[in-house]
């Protein structure tokens, strides 16, 4: 009977297998093509300070419309990416348009906003990522102040000590760092201590029951402590209700992001968002 049922889930699960790998090829293939057809664009989400709600800074995050596919999220084709070696050419678009449109938003007068970029492993593996940046920032006359670039633990963890000489020549830039997904990790206590990050981005799965579970949200207080203590400041990822916001503002939570302040947005809106945010 076990060895029947076995055989039965076997078979369940085929048809999902191959629907799987047909879609992890069709993304490989269209990944292939999609920076020769224009296919990528920006969507940025603001972070917003807790006490004064001003909007302080904008997280980029890359989207990818597939003729075959549609939209199709980061979360499933940048590991793709990483896999093929395509996150080379894709990084290195992220950074540059970016870049770009951070220095446009400067010069309409958001002088003092702060974009966030996230690095895949290969940047942090770059021997001349720094230079890279350094090279962008001289490009579009950019200062460091505007942009900071944003790491997990599981995008530094393939060499470490790579990665922390990179980190280190970023900050010596003028560049900020963040340490993304925070709390999702094993050792990220650890890379606090190793890495100069200045932001600290608590993951959205700490922050979705603090409004319901005590403890859910004496966690988030303590790493908001240890933050002041380090003198970094916070962001809560995935930030969705009032309730939440509320009780992360008399956490002493620095900054949020999230659905409820403003979902990812394209450009052309994010300008009438940052207009409209202003009166
Ligand atoms: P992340 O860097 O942690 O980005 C935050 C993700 O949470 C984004 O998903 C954002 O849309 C989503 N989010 C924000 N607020 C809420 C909320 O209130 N509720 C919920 N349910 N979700 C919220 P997205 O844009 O799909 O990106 C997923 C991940 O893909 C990112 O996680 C990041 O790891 C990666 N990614 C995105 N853009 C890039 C990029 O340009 N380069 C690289 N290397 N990775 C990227
Ligand atoms: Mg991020
Ligand atoms: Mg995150
Ligand atoms: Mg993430």
């Amino acid at each position: 009977a076990a060895k029947q049922a076995g055989r039965n889930q076997y078979y369940a699960y085929t048809p999902n297998l191959k629907a799987m790998a047909e879609r992890n090829l069709t993304i490989v293939n269209g990944l292939s093509t999609a920076l020769a057809n224009d296919e990528f664009t920006l969507y940025y989400q603001p972070q917003i300070d807790t006490h004064t709600n001003r909007i302080l800074g904008l997280e980029a995050l890359i989207r990818w419309k597939s003729p075959e596919l549609g939209f199709v999220s980061p979360a499933q084709f940048i590991p793709i990416a990483e896999d093929t070696g395509m996150i080379k050419l894709i990084g290195d678009w992220v950074l540059n348009a970016a870049f770009k449109q951070t220095k446009q938003l400067v010069d309409e007068g958001y002088v003092d906003i702060l974009v966030s970029v996230n690095l895949s492993a290969h940047q942090l593996r770059e021997p001349l990522f720094a230079k890279r940046v350094a090279e962008l920032l001289q490009q579009y006359k950019l200062t460091p102040r505007n942009i900071c670039l944003e790491i997990t633990e599981s995008t530094a963890i393939f060499d470490l000590k790579k990665s922390l000489e990179i980190c280190r020549a970023l900050v010596e830039l003028g560049i900020s760092l963040s340490i993304d997904d925070f709390g999702t990790g094993f050792s990220s206590l650890s890379m606090l201590n190793r890495f100069p990050f200045k932001y600290i981005k608590i993951d959205r799965s700490l922050i979705q029951d603090i409004a319901m579970n005590i403890n859910e949200a004496k966690v988030v207080q303590t790493i908001i402590e240890l933050a002041d203590r380090l003198g970094m400041r916070v962001i809560a990822e995935g930030v969705e209700t009032e309730q939440q916001l509320s009780l992360l503002r008399n956490l002493g939570c620095h900054e949020v992001q999230g659905y409820l302040t403003g979902r990812p947005m394209p450009r052309e809106q994010l300008m009438v968002f940052l207009e409209d945010y202003k009166k």
